[in-house]
Order: C-alpha cells, then structure tokens, then sequence
C-alpha cells in the first residue's frame, strides 16, 4: 500500500490538492481535519467548552465517528448523523482547533486513521500525518504558502459561498490557527524531517496539485 502524508497550515490548498491528487491517482483522500471538526462540533452542540478537556473527554464516550467514501469524496458521520457539510462553520473550525489541542482527542483519532491507511492506497491530509499518524508514510509532502495568500484564498472561498467575510478578520483567524496549531503541546505542526517543503505562494492551484501527483509517482515507483 501507497501512504501519502500531506500536512501544512490552515488554507495551504491542502484538501483541494489532496482531493484533486488522489483522483488521478487513484487513491483514497483522507481528510483529517473533518475528524477534528466531527470533535468540535460535538463538543459546541452539547454546550461544552472545546478548550476544557474537562468538558471534552466525558464526550468522548459515546463520540460515534465514522467515515464513508463515495465518488463524490469523503462524508463524515457523527452517531450515524450526516455532518459533512455541518461540519464546515467557522466555529467549528475555531473548537477543532481548540479540542485538537487535546492529546486524548488525537489518541481518540488514531486508530481510525491508521485502520484507513492500512487498507488503502491513501492520500491523507492534516498537520501531524507525516510526523506522528504514519511515521512511515511512503511520501510526506508540507504544503504551505505566505499567510496573506492562505488568507486571500480563504476570503475569496467564503465570498464565493456567498458568505459575509473581511479580509482582516480572515487573515487574523489564520494567523491565530498556525500558532495554536505549531505552539500546541501535542503533536504540533512542523515539517517532518523528510518531508518535501513545497511552497505554493503565487502557484496555480493546477500546477501544485500536478507537481504533487508527479512527486508521489516518482517516489512510490515500485511501491504501487
Ligand atoms: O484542516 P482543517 O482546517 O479542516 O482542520 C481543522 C483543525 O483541526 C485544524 O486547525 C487543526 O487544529 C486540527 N487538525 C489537527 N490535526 C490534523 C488535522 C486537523 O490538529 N491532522
């Protein structure tokens, strides 16, 4: 089997690419984060304090998730409850954040992970997959890009959806979300050692996700 670690900061182009990539290629795109955010979620709809493990680990209990993949991509389920696109509002962004910060939440999660990559050919976005969900991934690869570009990119999402949004707020939740995400206790953001560093500022989003399928094919030659 063929793993392909792809982590990097908030608004990288991660799950787009990973997406996009595991299409070509053939394999299953793990999005993680929607893990994290199944969490968070949970945790906001129960009235908890996602940042108090105190309030988050009792739920951990009955935390049903699980995954299904369509051709259409991944769905996530929370207690057989269809979340995929719940799972999307700002604030869930902010409490996965928060409850990933938790080293019992990211235990909770690792198995799940595992199991998928141990079954599958897998291209598996987050920001601990090369350093701590597969160590020993086959391909590790650290998207990233300017934090004024990830922002930008973001706005013009959320404008696109249209969502209500301000530049400056958009580029401060990123900002907030690399340093919780790299000062965090467990498991925090950083490039495995090797790992490719592929920077995406000012690249088309075409030309990061060929780059990325080029880069795996060359690397997991024999493997597949
Ligand atoms: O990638 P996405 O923005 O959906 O992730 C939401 C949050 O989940 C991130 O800000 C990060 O804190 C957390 N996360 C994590 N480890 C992963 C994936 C996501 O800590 N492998």
């Amino acid at each position: 089997m063929v793993s392909v670690a792809l982590d990097g900061p908030a608004g990288a182009g991660k799950s787009t690419t990973a997406r996009e990539a595991a299409k070509r290629l053939g394999f299953l795109h793990v999005d993680t984060g929607a893990l994290y955010r199944a969490v968070g979620l949970d945790v906001l709809r129960r009235g908890g304090d996602p940042a108090d493990p105190g309030d988050v680990l009792p739920f951990l209990e009955d935390m049903r998730i699980s995954l299904k993949f369509t051709g259409e991509g991944q769905r996530i389920y929370l207690r057989g409850e269809d979340v995929s696109e719940a799972i999307r509002i700002p604030e869930a962004s902010m409490a996965a954040s928060a409850v990933s910060a938790i080293p019992e939440v990211r235990t909770f999660l690792l198995e799940l992970q595992r199991e998928l990559a141990r079954k599958n050919n897998v291209i598996m976005d987050g920001r601990d997959i090369g350093t701590v969900v597969l160590p020993e991934a086959s391909v590790k690869i650290f998207l990233t890009a300017a934090p004024e570009e990830r922002a930008m990119r973001r706005y013009k999402e959320l404008l696109a959806k249209g969502a209500q949004a301000d530049y400056d707020t958009v580029l401060e939740e990123v900002q907030r979300r690399d340093y919780n995400d790299s000062h965090r206790a467990a498991a925090p953001l950083h490039r495995a050692e090797d790992a490719w560093l592929c920077d995406t500022t000012g690249l088309t989003l075409e030309g990061v996700i060929q780059a990325v399928v080029d880069y795996v094919l060359q690397k997991s030659e024999g493997a597949r």
